[in-house]
C-alpha cells in the first residue's frame, strides 16, 4: 500500500522544524491579538466557487471536488480565507464586534501536478483580519510575516507588493487592460483567451513563457489607482520602510483569488526553483458583503507551511533528535517491574525516560541506551535490588552514583532536572 500521488506522510525525524514553525507562528500571532479557529475540512462547493472565483485555477481545475451519499456537491478546502468568512458570517461575529483576528493552522487540498514545493495535501498557516480600513493593518499583516520569518532564521526572502485597487478603479484598469489584450490576441494561450471575457486580470499571472513575453508592456493596476487608494498603498510602503522592512513593488503581481481588492503581496524565495512563493496575501474588502454579510472590509495571509520547511532545511540541514534524559536498564523481574513504574513516575515529572519491556541482555541494553543518546543511565539488576544500591551513570563524565530505591525518583528528578 502507498501514500496517493502528491500526498506523503510527514515522518518524526523531519517534524521538529514543523513543530519549531508551529510554536514561533502560535506565540506571534498570539502577541498580535490573533485567535486560533478550527475549520471544518469540507464545505460546500458552492461556497469556493462563489468565493475564490469560477475563473480561477483552483476552482476550475484543482479541487477535490464530489457527491455525498445524498448527492450534494462537496469539496475538500483548497484553502481556508472562505471558511473563515462563512463562520464569520454565519456565527454573526460582526454584531458583537466586526473587529476579529483569526489565525489557523492545517491541510489544504488542490489537485496539482506534484513536485518540490508543490503537493495535493499541502499545509498553510493562514492568518485573516475583519473589520479594519486602515492601511496600518496592511502593514502590520506584512510586517508580521517578516517577524516571523526573521524568528525562523530565514534571510534571502524578498516582500513583493502591490495595489489592485477597488470597485472604483477598476473599471478603467479593466478597460484599457481588454484594449491591451485584444491587440496582442495572437500571441495569447487558450487559457488567456477563454479569460479574456470572464477575469481578465488572472491574464497576467499566465505562467507561460509566450503570454509572459507578450504582457510585459500590459497596464498595470498602479497606474489606475483612484485617490483613496493611492493614500492607502502610500501609507502601507511608508509604514514599511520606517519599519525597515524590505520590500519591492511589483506591478505585475496579481495573485490567484478573485476577491483580492488593495494591497495584495507575495513572499518570494529563491531557494525553490520554480516554487518561489511561500507566503501569499492581501486586501478582500468586498468577499464579506458577497458571501451574505454586512460589508466588512477584510485582509488575510497564508503562508506555504511544506515549503516554508523546505527552505529551512536548506539552511539547517543537521536534523535535531531531541536526547533522551534517562535510559532504565531492568535486569530480571523484579528490576523490571521496579523500572516499569519509575520511568511512568519520571515521564510524569516530564523527564525524557526510556525502558525497554523486552528483557533484553545488559550488553543489548546498554547498545540502546547509545543508540537513544541518552544523558544517564540507571542500572538495576538484582545484586543492586538486594544490595539497595542503583547504579546511576552519567554517559558523558562515565562518573557513577548509587541510589537508595526508597528515594531513587526524586533523588533522580533533582539531578535530571539540572
Ligand atoms: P502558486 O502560484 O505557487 O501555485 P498560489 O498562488 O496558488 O501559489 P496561494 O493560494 O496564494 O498559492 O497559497 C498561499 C501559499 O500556499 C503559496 O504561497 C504557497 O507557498 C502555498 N501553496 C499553494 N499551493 C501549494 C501546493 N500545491 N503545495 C504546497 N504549497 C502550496
Ligand atoms: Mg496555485
Amino acid at each position: 500500500m502507498q501514500t496517493i500521488r502528491g500526498f506523503r506522510d510527514i515522518l518524526p525525524e523531519h517534524i521538529s522544524l514543523w513543530q519549531k514553525v508551529e510554536k514561533e507562528a502560535k506565540d506571534l500571532f498570539e502577541a498580535f491579538g490573533f485567535k486560533e479557529i478550527r475549520i471544518p475540512i469540507i464545505e460546500k462547493t458552492h461556497l469556493f466557487a462563489r468565493s475564490i472565483g469560477e475563473v480561477t485555477d483552483i476552482v476550475e481545475k484543482e479541487m477535490y471536488t464530489f457527491a455525498d451519499r445524498k448527492g450534494d456537491k462537496l469539496t475538500l478546502r483548497p484553502e481556508a480565507t472562505a471558511s473563515i468568512v462563512r463562520s464569520y458570517i454565519q456565527h454573526k461575529m460582526y454584531a458583537a464586534d466586526p473587529v476579529r483576528k483569526f489565525f489557523m493552522i492545517g491541510p489544504m487540498f488542490r489537485r496539482e501536478r506534484p513536485q518540490k514545493g508543490r503537493y495535493r495535501q499541502f499545509y498553510q498557516i493562514d492568518a485573516e483580519v475583519f473589520g479594519i480600513e486602515s492601511a496600518y493593518i496592511d502593514s502590520q499583516m506584512i510586517f508580521l510575516l517578516n517577524e516571523l520569518f526573521k524568528r525562523l532564521g530565514l534571510t534571502g526572502l524578498s516582500a513583493h507588493i502591490n495595489s489592485l485597487g477597488c470597485p472604483d478603479c477598476r473599471p478603467d484598469f479593466q478597460k484599457a487592460l481588454l484594449d491591451f489584450l485584444e491587440s496582442k490576441k495572437d500571441r495569447l494561450c487558450e487559457n488567456c483567451l477563454r479569460r479574456m471575457d470572464k477575469n481578465p486580470l488572472r491574464i497576467i499571472d499566465c505562467k507561460a513563457t509566450d503570454c509572459q513575453e507578450a504582457l510585459q508592456d500590459a497596464p498595470a493596476t498602479l497606474d489606475y489607482l483612484c485617490n483613496e487608494c493611492e493614500d492607502h498603498f502610500a501609507t502601507v510602503k511608508t509604514t514599511l520602510e520606517h519599519q525597515g522592512v524590505d520590500f519591492i513593488v511589483d506591478k505585475s503581481l496579481v495573485r490567484g483569488l478573485d476577491y483580492y481588492t488593495r494591497t495584495a503581496w507575495e513572499i518570494q524565495t529563491t531557494a525553490l526553483g520554480a516554487q518561489s512563493a511561500v507566503a501569499g496575501g492581501g486586501r478582500y474588502d468586498g468577499l464579506v458583503k458577497e458571501l451574505g454579510g454586512p460589508q466588512t472590509p477584510g485582509i488575510g495571509f497564508a503562508i506555504g507551511f511544506d515549503r516554508l520547511v523546505e527552505v529551512m532545511e536548506q539552511i539547517d540541514k543537521t536534523p535535531q533528535i531531541p536526547g533522551l534524559d534517562l535510559f532504565i536498564v531492568s535486569l530480571g523481574d523484579a528490576a523490571m517491574e521496579k523500572g516499569y513504574h519509575w520511568s511512568c513516575e519520571l515521564n510524569q515529572a516530564g523527564i525524557r525516560t526510556e525502558i525497554d519491556f523486552r528483557a533484553k541482555s545488559m550488553k543489548a541494553l546498554m547498545k540502546r541506551a547509545n543508540k537513544f543518546n541518552a544523558q544517564y543511565v540507571l542500572i538495576a539488576g538484582e545484586n543492586e535490588l538486594t544490595q539497595n544500591a542503583i547504579i546511576l551513570r552519567n554517559m558523558n563524565t562515565k562518573e557513577q552514583v548509587l541510589l537508595a530505591v526508597e528515594t531513587l525518583v526524586p533523588e533522580l528528578i533533582k539531578i535530571l532536572k539540572k
